[in-house]
């Protein structure tokens, strides 16, 4: 398949190296010019811009920073719906609010295009491995196209509902893991200050009704899970920072539709005041050492 493919970051370089490694043609577009240069040496014809990317491609797939990136890769006046053909399909990949897939959808369908979400989970490790998960947002018809070519850089392609439930699905799923991770750290860190060996009281959550992934796979007290990033001085895994800008989705979505997330506010402004401590860029499950004395 002829695949425009455009950010060629952290996650979407690894997920277009797949796609070529699949036997994909790949057409691709970055600001960055040395990840463009590695992927003309892997066979990937090289564009000057998104709009020139997308022309005489069957598929647009785009995995950008953030919702103003996503706006002007499509809509200015050398993005995509410059040079799609009409009746190609396209989908967004990038962390967004669901509001801003719904408005380009709806000026990308005025010319024949369909344009659905699908956010991932599964972080840089998955999208290497291939093993992420993609929450698609888009028609059942839309979906169908895009499984066989997901799957190719994923494992799990879940449909959600029409677009923008991909990105529902994400920030929910999100705004509950630092919720969950934040209750995990008070718990350890109050269960240490009272005298109770650590390890011990890891083991009662995670076999009674505490329990949960924070506390079982991804336990923030260093030296629980041999594997988690508190094991490796907050090193890898998942940053504060991206946390931070999923929990900023999820209060504003929340904020949009008059719903209160009374944890999930409280929990932005935790992983706020990390960011401002300067360790945003360590592991989320980091929020532990603002329970604890300083080593
Ligand atoms: P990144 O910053 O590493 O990569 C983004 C890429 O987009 C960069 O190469 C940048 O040059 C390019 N870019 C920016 N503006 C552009 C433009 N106008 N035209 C063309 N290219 C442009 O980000 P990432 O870590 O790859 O994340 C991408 C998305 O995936 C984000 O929305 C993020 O929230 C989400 N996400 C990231 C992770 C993770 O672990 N990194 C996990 C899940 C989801």
């Amino acid at each position: 398949m002829n695949i425009a493919f455009i950010g060629l970051g952290n996650m979407g370089a690894p997920m277009a190296r797949n796609l070529i490694r699949a036997g994909h043609a790949l057409q691709v577009f970055d600001l960055n010019k040395s990840v463009l240069a590695e992927f003309a040496e892997l066979g990937a014809q090289v564009s000057d811009s998104p709009a020139q990317a997308a022309q005489g491609t069957e598929l647009v797939i785009t995995m950008l920073p953030a919702a103003a990136h996503v706006r002007s890769v499509y809509l200015n006046d050398d993005g995509v719906l410059k040079g799609i053909s009409p009746g190609v399909p396209a989908v967004d990949c990038s962390t967004i609010d669901p509001q801003t897939i719904r408005d380009i959808a709806a000026v990308a369908a005025q010319q024949g295009v369909v344009l659905g979400d699908a956010p991932v989970s599964g972080g840089t490790g998955g999208a290497q491995a291939g093993t992420l998960t993609f929450m698609v947002g888009g028609s059942a018809g839309h979906f169908a196209v895009l499984k066989p070519v997901l799957e190719q850089m994923g494992r799990n392609i879940v449909h959600c509902g029409d677009v923008g439930t991909g990105q529902i699905a994400k920030i929910c799923n999100n705004m509950l893991l630092a919720i969950s991770m934040i209750g995990v750290a008070e718990s350890m860190a109050l269960g240490n200050a009272l005298g109770i060996d650590t390890e011990v009281l890891a083991g009662i959550i995670n076999t009674s009704t505490g329990r949960c992934w924070s506390s079982e796979a991804y336990n923030p007290w260093p030296g629980i899970v041999e594997s988690a990033p508190a094991s490796r001085g907050y090193s890898g895994g998942f940053g504060a920072e991206l946390m931070l800008k999923d929990l900023g989705l999820a209060t504003e979505a929340a904020r949009s539709a008059h719903q209160p997330v009374i944890l999930g506010a409280v929990a932005q402004q935790l992983y706020q005041a990390m960011s401002l401590r300067g360790d945003g860029g360590k592991d989320f499950s980091a929020i532990i050492e603002g329970y604890r004395p300083k080593a």
